[in-house]
């Protein structure tokens, strides 16, 4: 398997180097060279594989022999170790729950494939592996779960002070051992550039091993593929379907259109945010406009220029960019909502069918109804990005009843917070780096 850079289609690198660096220098997002389909008569027959399977048989076509069979089915059971079960609410509206990780968000799925890969291309090599992250939220919590405890790797977490909830920020600083957490007082979207200035600076490249763990990294967004097929799998009628994906740096539904690439019967995808709405835009008007994100109730999706956006239109890429929007709008519909209304959604579908569902879901239960209700044959699938639990105060108030933390998250209140306060600069960063690690 190669794979190119997004600002580069004619120079090519390898799986291990792409997963090592996870970021190009050129600054562009690595995509496969091709992606090819799977079998046909294994999608045929999903019903008669089991999720691991599902996940060894994507990667074994995508990666095309990178990774031994016995190696790589060793990576993907080890990575794919909780379901993704299906609850429908409806005969056309479903929830694909992907909390049922360490973290109780979809993130593990990525995390734990991704500190399995890693581990395994670094194996062999003199120097630490140096994880280096920037989280609005979850990535952190799922980044630090999966890689504690990984010989060979250390991680350092940055998060925007006082923007992530209370039982995020406890899984990114109780941890100890490898995983370290630097406070920012500023935005994701800072945390973030100071993540990206790190990856182009030469002198601390030479001096640490760094690597990324965002949802820029290939390696994350592989494994996000496989709940796409695991989800399809268990629907009853798989007429029509739509996925809805609640999105901030769009790495889900990137991993959704790889998953449709390689060949599952998806009709079309359905892109719901808050009003960080830089992509729903895009797809109205056809005019890509980043800006600073605004705070909102669905915080894991307040990102104000989404990383996998350049992925999104390689995919769709033609030589006009006017082709290059037709073709992306025709595969996908973009909602986004208030806080005002998203907080009404959560009450509506605990009201209506007793399911209690968080901001972010919410969020996606907003944007399938709207489509169907042009779409009314639509067979929708909303992906429940996190546990409730996550956003303890916020669901409560909503509904007005007490929510039951799962006991995996529940034992964090009462760890202690261990992070570094950092001014919103690169400069601290990398002093802090060099201190620590270098
Ligand atoms: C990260 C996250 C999202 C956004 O996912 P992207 O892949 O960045 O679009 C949505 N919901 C929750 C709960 C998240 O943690």
């Amino acid at each position: 398997m190669r794979l190119y850079s997004t600002k580069n289609r004619s120079e090519f690198t390898s799986l291990r180097e792409a997963v090592l660096r996870g970021l190009p220098p050129d600054n562009g997002l690595y995509m496969p060279e091709s992606i090819p389909a799977l079998p046909e008569p294994f999608i045929r027959n999903l019903k008669d594989y089991s999720f691991q399977d599902i996940a060894f048989t994507i990667t074994k076509t995508l990666f095309q022999g990178a990774i031994p069979d016995e190696d790589l089915r060793k990576i993907t059971d080890d990575a794919v170790n909780f379901e993704a079960p299906v609850v429908s609410l409806n005969e056309h509206q479903h929830i694909l729950e992907l909390f049922h990780g360490p973290s109780l968000a979809f993130k593990d799925f990525g995390a734990r494939f991704m500190a399995q890969l890693m581990s395994y291309f670094n194996q062999g090599e003199s120097r630490e592996l140096v994880i280096l992250v920037a989280t609005s939220g979850d990535t952190g919590g799922a980044v630090a779960a999966g890689f504690y405890q990984t010989p060979g790797t250390r991680v350092v977490i940055l998060y925007p002070k006082g923007k992530v909830s209370d039982l995020q920020e406890k899984q990114l600083t109780t941890l100890g051992h490898n995983i370290s957490a630097l406070e920012v007082e500023g935005t994701f979207d800072d945390c973030q550039a100071i993540v990206k200035q790190a990856f182009l600076d030469e002198e601390l490249t030479s001096r640490i091993r760094l690597t990324s763990a965002n949802s820029i990294n290939i390696s994350r967004l592989v494994p996000q593929s496989f709940y796409y097929f695991e989800a399809f799998k268990q629907l009853e009628n798989q007429e029509n379907v739509v996925f809805c994906v609640p999105s901030g740096n769009f790495g889900n539904l990137t991993a959704g259109l790889l998953a449709q690439r390689m060949g599952l019967p998806v009709q079309h995808f359905i892109a719901a945010t808050n009003i960080n709405d830089v992509v729903p835009e895009y797809l109205e008007s056809g005019a890509y406009t980043p800006r600073p994100s605004q705070r909102t109730l669905s915080n894991a999706m307040d990102v104000g220029n989404p990383s996998n956006f350049a992925r999104m239109q390689d995919l769709y890429h033609d030589l006009e960019e006017r082709s290059t929007w037709n073709n992306m709008k025709a595969s996908i519909s973009g909602y986004a909502y208030t806080d005002e209304a998203t907080r009404k959604a959560v009450k509506e579908v605990y009201d209506r069918y007793g399911y209690v569902i968080d901001p972010h879901g919410a969020v996606g239960y907003l944007a399938l109804q709207e489509y169907q209700e042009k779409n009314p044959g639509a067979n929708g699938v909303i992906l429940e990005t996190a546990h409730p639990a996550k956003f303890l105060p916020d669901v409560e108030a909503i509904l007005e009843q007490t929510i039951t933390v799962p006991e995996r998250l529940a034992v964090l209140s009462d760890k202690e917070k261990v992070a570094d306060l950092m001014p919103p600069e690169y400069g601290p960063v990398k002093k802090w780096l060099l201190e620590h690690l270098g």
